[in-house]
């Protein structure tokens, strides 16, 4: 277990803020960053150098292990205004627990709570003028971490480096998603890296993602690596779909990425009365559903766009059209709610806000 030997964190802000030039309404997602970043490097054991500097270029050797064999590893999250100006994070804890639950997989350290939460809300505070405070405006944040021995035999990396990044995100309208359900390129396999936040489960997805959109789709509906039987997860987010007025999603387990959104969904409809079923889903049940017009909504759930409908499910050479999103109710009642929650415009029942 890494120990934080050094806590006081050192401090180097930038001479002037880029924050004038920036205009919120034109920033596309993830283009734009604010003036700080926070790292921490971890060396000989211990997390050492905690810093709070000017966002910038970072240098290395070209024998980064990091490049080589993909030790490296992410979280996304993101910070709100609330209706009271006041700063918020969602869940954070949530995060920094998956994050070292990421860690341990990919061998690599677990953080400490001085280094992710306490990096996190210095970061946060110092930047706080970059969350607009505009309906659905946010700070995207990213946690990240990746080998930094410069070494090209395989084995794990002594050193890491630990930062936080944000990026100003704007009101995310996304429109509704047409998914094709792979019955070829796999995710995830059993005892795979699949509930890890890892770059490398992202790297895998692209082509298979590429060659869905060469066919019309948005995105891919990933389905077990043994026979492509049962349906997993909807991209990068996790999947659920309404039939017979229950909200449905697959279980999570070590071939599905435990989503902070999926379980505060699961914990609403509930709180709601709702009929929620975490159960295997096959893809024939899916089909069936679709074909005799009981599917009644399909959505994504996950930090970027929190839900997004789907709207049509390709199937081997078929596409299904689901249900008018006009006439959808329980995905719309979902995203409204949880963004009254982290405004501030609705009761934080379930204490999932931390104020910075
Ligand atoms: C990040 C991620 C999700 C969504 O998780 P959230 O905590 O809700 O953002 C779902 N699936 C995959 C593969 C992911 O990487």
């Amino acid at each position: 277990m890494a120990e934080v030997h050094q806590t006081n964190v050192r401090v180097n802000q930038a001479l002037r803020s880029r924050l004038p030039e920036v205009d919120f309404a034109k920033v596309s997602f993830g283009t734009v960053f604010t003036d700080h970043m926070f790292q921490a490097d971890f060396v000989r054991g211990s997390w050492t150098d905690l810093q709070l500097l000017p966002y910038g270029p970072v240098q290395f050797e070209p024998a980064l292990m990091a490049l080589h064999y993909g030790q490296a590893i992410f979280e996304g999250m993101k910070a709100f205004r609330t209706v009271d100006n006041e700063v918020v994070l969602f869940r954070p804890r949530a995060n920094f627990e998956r994050f070292n639950i990421s860690a341990e997989r990919m061998c690599m350290p677990v953080t400490t709570e001085e280094v992710f939460m306490d990096g996190l809300m210095r970061l946060v505070d110092m930047d706080r003028e970059w969350i607009p405070s505009l309906d659905n405006y946010s700070l995207y944040i990213r946690p990240f971490m990746y080998a930094t021995d410069q070494f090209l035999g395989v084995r794990p990396s002594d050193t890491y480096r630990f930062s936080i990044i944000c990026s100003p995100a704007g009101a995310y309208y996304s429109k509704p998603l047409r998914v094709k359900i792979e019955s070829h390129f796999t995710r995830s396999a059993r005892g795979g890296i699949g509930y890890a936040k890892a770059a490398a489960n992202y790297g895998l997805s692209l082509l298979p993602t590429k060659l869905a959109q060469k066919e019309g789709f948005d995105q891919i509906i990933w389905t077990d690596a043994a026979n492509h039987e049962f349906v997993e997860e909807a991209g990068t987010a996790n999947f659920m779909f309404v039939i017979n007025d229950a909200l449905v999603t697959p279980p999570v387990k070590d071939t599905i990425l435990k989503g902070i959104t999926r379980d505060s969904v699961v914990t609403l409809a509930r709180s709601w009365g709702m009929d929620v079923q975490e159960r295997e889903v096959s893809v024939s049940e899916l089909v069936e559903a679709m074909h005799s017009g009981r599917l009644q909504e399909a959505f994504a759930v996950g930090t970027a766009a929190t839900v997004t409908h789907i709207s049509e499910i390709g199937h081997e050479g078929k596409v299904y059209t689901l249900p008018a999103v006009e006439k959808r109710e329980v995905a719309p009642k979902l995203l409204k709610t949880l963004n009254n929650i982290r405004c501030g415009k609705a009761e934080d029942e379930f204490g999932w806000l931390v104020r910075v």
